[in-house]
């Protein structure tokens, strides 16, 4: 089976290749650039299922299973924000200076500012959609809970991993090895779950 990934970022696709390659031995993962999709993709969804449903459409024009994943941290005292916004995020706040993981995480340490330890709580979380040559589609979701911490602790992972506090770690997700992360991640998870429910229709 031809799996095509709707993504460009390398980081990304060889980190669902391996995850994937985990739960089946005889697929062949491809990209867009694989299979000649050059478009370009607005992810202007409201959800991550919504985004990661117009990305997964784009990939299975290829013919085969069309695949991707959206992602994103969801903290509860700032009502689900930074949400789809997440890779965004400093652009919500006009001092957050450049446009990337350190402006993205400064503008989360800022608005969390007054709130107390207990309550910054949230979750990442990843949505994979599917789309089969036959048409049919569906989604699927994987969370991981933790709490967002004050400063940077650990210099692995990406993104929000330096704040984002795993209980049952003792340690941020910047603070383990990309193998415990993907133990309990929300990709992890909903990759797992992607798989069981692809393997059920196929
Ligand atoms: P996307 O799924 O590529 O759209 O990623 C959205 C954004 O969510 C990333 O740019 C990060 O800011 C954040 N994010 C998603 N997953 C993770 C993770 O595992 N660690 C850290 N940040 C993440």
């Amino acid at each position: 089976m031809k799996i095509v990934l709707a993504s460009r970022n390398q980081k990304k696709i060889e980190e669902l290749r391996t995850l994937l390659s985990e739960e089946f031995s005889d697929m062949e993962i491809l990209s867009l650039d694989d299979v000649g999709i050059l478009e370009d993709i607005e992810e202007n969804g409201t959800t991550f299922e919504e985004n990661a449903l117009i990305k997964a459409r784009v990939a299975a024009k290829s013919g085969y299973v069309g695949v991707a994943d959206d992602s994103g941290l969801s903290v509860d005292a700032l009502a689900g924000e930074p949400g789809v916004y997440s890779a965004r995020y400093a652009a919500r706040c006009d001092f957050a200076g450049d446009h990337d993981d350190e402006g993205n995480n400064q503008c989360l340490l800022y608005n969390l500012r007054d709130v107390a330890d207990e309550d910054r709580t949230g979750a990442y979380v990843c949505a994979v959609a599917c789309v089969l040559p036959d048409g049919r589609e569906f989604t699927v979701r994987g969370e991981s809970r933790g709490r967002i911490l004050r400063e940077y602790r650990g210099t692995g992972g990406f993104g929000y991993d330096p704040l984002f506090y795993f209980d049952a770690f003792g340690k941020t997700f910047a603070e383990v090895s990309a193998a415990e992360k993907h133990s309990v991640s929300h990709r992890g998870a909903a990759i797992r779950n992607f798989a069981k429910k692809l393997k059920e229709l196929i």
